[in-house]
């Protein structure tokens, strides 16, 4: 009876973007559901360097910036730029006894195809070149639209698409990385950094900035406005308790189906009162991810063979080497990439799933802060995955000194994937969906 798939009327040839920020421009209430609790609230006027947050997780909402088309185009279009430096200059070369290699930044990836690895190539050349090159562009097209008042095609659909992207992007990881593969070989053999490394931290600094500057608020009321808000909607009360859902990605709050289920009536996106199947499916990754972790660990991460000696080293292995090795930071940086991020990850994961039924308001603060910390670090157990990538592109000289990619290389970036995928279904509103306590009987009173 409610469906709610009307899209807005697209008004060919009409300029619709206007520079002016949206509380200037509307006089009623925008309403908005909070991410993580679903808390529904008014979103107050914000001028220029304010944010708005959820009076009950502390969530942001959004963040107003000074001229934020600008901002977003003009850091977009420099990372960009960097971009293009990194990916045309020499990255790193090495030398031992005369003999050396000098690579470029995607020879990190295309190396471990070679070595039989093409998923774990993949997925670096995905993460620290590809998807951010994607979300750029995208980033330019949506405020090039902006900038001229009318919004390019499928400028809707690039917005959605970014919105889903930046998790993904993992510039500033693989920076880590080369700096760990660096202190690893030190004592080894002579490596120089290229002029692409330079313009790869550029890079990833200019994508951080862009991604932070995206004011999502702003971009989604300039490219389609705001429709009304559903009527009968009340604030200080959850949107699920009144059959609305606020929307992922734009934020707007619609009324769902009697099923709980339905579509954004401004960007189009999927929307449920809660994730379908939330804990199920959390588990189900938390397990498999449990499970990949112990081929990690058992197998060989990389094999360096020097001076004819083969010798395979696992994660710890190598911890306990960069150790013996005296690199005592170094050894701490992999160590807490690789074991007690993933690990605390899965344990905290699981430890919310099987507290989420016996919720308890005092403790939904904190465990929403344990959530958002476990979705925060997820990326930053790459680090291993991005030193083997790094290092078996760059130590190439033959029997004196090579080293070559593990099957735990694989196993762990599976680790990584999965704990990132399960910290993504997990539904944080479930943390808050606590059935009342008998003191605060009158509060379901009225609400009925
Ligand atoms: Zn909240
Ligand atoms: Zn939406």
């Amino acid at each position: 009876m409610l469906k709610h798939i009307l899209r807005l009327p697209a008004a060919p040839g009409e300029p619709r973007v206007d520079q002016t920020p949206p509380e200037v421009r509307t006089s009623r209430r925008r309403l908005r559901a909070c991410h993580e609790c679903d808390w529904l609230m008014a979103l107050p006027p914000l001028r220029p360097g304010q944010k708005a947050d959820c009076p009950r997780c502390g969530h942001i909402l959004a963040t107003r910036h000074h001229r934020p088309a600008q901002r977003s185009m003009a850091l977009a279009m420099s990372a960009m730029v960097a971009l293009l430096m990194a990916v045309s200059f020499p990255f790193a070369s090495f030398s031992v006894s005369g003999l050396g290699n000098r690579i470029e930044l995607t020879e990190t990836a295309t190396t471990l195809i070679g070595f039989h690895q093409p998923l774990v190539g993949i997925a670096v050349i995905l993460t620290i070149v590809v998807l951010p090159a994607i979300y750029l562009v995208g980033v330019i097209w949506l405020q090039l639209g902006l900038l001229q008042n009318e919004p390019l095609p499928a400028s809707r659909t690039i917005a959605r698409a970014l919105a889903h992207l930046h998790r993904w992007m993992m510039a500033d990881v693989f920076i880590i990385g080369a700096l760990v593969s660096l202190f690893k070989v030190a004592g080894m053999a002579d490596v120089e950094l290229g002029l692409s490394f330079w313009a790869f931290c550029i890079f990833a600094v200019l994508l951080l900035l862009t991604t932070q500057s995206i004011d999502s608020d702003w971009m989604w009321f300039s490219l389609a406005g705001e429709p009304l808000a559903p009527e009968g909607a009340r604030t200080g009360r959850t949107a699920a308790s009144q059959g609305l859902a606020g929307c992922p990605t734009c934020g707007l709050v619609n009324r769902l189906d009697p099923m709980g289920r339905g579509h954004c009536q401004r960007c189009g996106e999927r929307l449920h009162s809660r994730t379908p199947h939330s804990l199920q499916r959390t588990w189900a990754l938390l397990v498999t991810a449990a499970l990949m972790y112990i081929p990690a660990n058992l197998y060989p991460i990389m094999t360096t063979t020097s001076l004819g000696q083969s010798s395979p080293s696992t994660i710890i292995g190598g911890v306990v080497e960069l150790i013996q090795m005296g690199s005592w930071p170094v050894a701490a940086v992999i160590f807490v990439a690789s074991v007690i991020v993933p690990v605390g990850k899965l344990v905290a994961l699981a430890w919310l799933c099987l507290v989420v039924k016996r919720s308890a308001e005092l403790n939904a603060v904190t465990r929403t802060r344990l959530y958002r910390l476990t979705e925060f670090i997820g990326r930053w157990s790459m680090v291993d995955v991005f030193v083997v990538a790094i290092l078996v592109a760059l130590i190439r000289a033959g029997s004196l000194m090579s080293i070559a990619p593990g099957p735990a290389a694989l196993a762990f970036a599976a680790v990584v994937v999965l704990t990132m995928l399960a910290a993504m279904t997990f539904d944080p509103r479930l943390i808050w969906d606590t059935p009342p306590p008998r003191d605060s009987r009158h509060t379901q009173g009225t609400s009925g």
